[in-house]
């Protein structure tokens, strides 16, 4: 059996590094849709009426579901059928994507495969690691806060270090007003009454964060996951 994890959390929480760990080390494929969005930026042959929506992004605001679904749903398709095991990263923000994903599974037969995983932080630490990390603009890596990493190459790939175009203070709170604790609130509830919702603390660090998912989708898979455990503290 295939195995489709979705990644809750709101911008900061460290979904695209862990995913980054469960890809290297078991071979999942990272779908983000931020990172689609990021993509289809940079494609010279992308139509002009999506790249007009792309404005919000960089407001720190959502882009249309239409646009969302069109990205992602090819996306799934492609790996899904493929072969592989998936990592759905950022693409629920809100009730109304929760629900169209749900459809999007229940029609591709993929429901039993579905578990979601939210990563837990607080929205005042997501200002803090928001307003301090840098990514690679080539490769994607993520920082964490690095005093002389602000010019510099990756040493994973030698792209260029950078600071992400919504990583500024003003947008940062724009992010959280709309993409922030409140904001995810129902969407968590919504997996939660399904039965369907791992949570972990990830206000530590990336190896303890690391270890817990790991831990806690190990349990799933010799079914010994409760009820109880996973829902803690949702
Ligand atoms: P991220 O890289 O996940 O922080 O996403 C960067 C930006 O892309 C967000 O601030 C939104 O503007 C946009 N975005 C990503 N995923 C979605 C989504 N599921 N729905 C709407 N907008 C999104």
């Amino acid at each position: 059996m295939k195995r489709i994890l979705i990644f809750l959390g709101i911008p900061g929480s460290g979904k695209g590094t862990q995913a980054r760990l469960l890809v290297e080390r078991y071979g999942y494929m990272h779908i983000s849709t931020g990172d689609l969005l990021r993509r289809l930026e940079k494609d010279p042959d992308a139509d002009p009426a999506d790249l007009a929506q792309l404005v919000l992004m960089k407001e720190g605001k959502l882009v249309p579901n239409e646009l969302i679904y069109k990205l992602l749903f090819t996306e799934i398709e492609k790996q899904y059928f493929a072969g592989k095991n998936i990592i759905i990263d950022g693409a629920i923000r809100s009730l109304e994507q929760a629900e169209a994903l749900q459809t999007f599974f229940e029609t591709h037969g993929m429901v039993e495969e579905v578990e979601a995983i939210k990563f837990k932080i607080s929205d005042e630490l997501s200002f803090l690691r928001l307003s301090r990390r840098t990514m690679c603009d080539s490769c994607g890596d993520i920082r964490p806060y690095m005093p002389d990493a602000e010019v510099g190459v990756c040493e994973k790939c030698g792209g260029n270090i950078i600071t992400r175009k919504d990583d500024n203070p003003e947008i940062i709170r724009a992010r959280i007003e709309e993409q922030g604790e409140k904001a995810i609130r129902p969407i968590i509830d919504y997996f939660k009454n399904k039965g369907e919702l791992i949570v972990v603390d990830a206000s530590r660090s990336v190896d303890e964060v690391d270890e817990e998912v790991v831990e806690k989708l190990r349990a799933l898979s010799a079914g010994r996951m409760t009820e109880e455990s996973n829902f803690i503290n949702a």
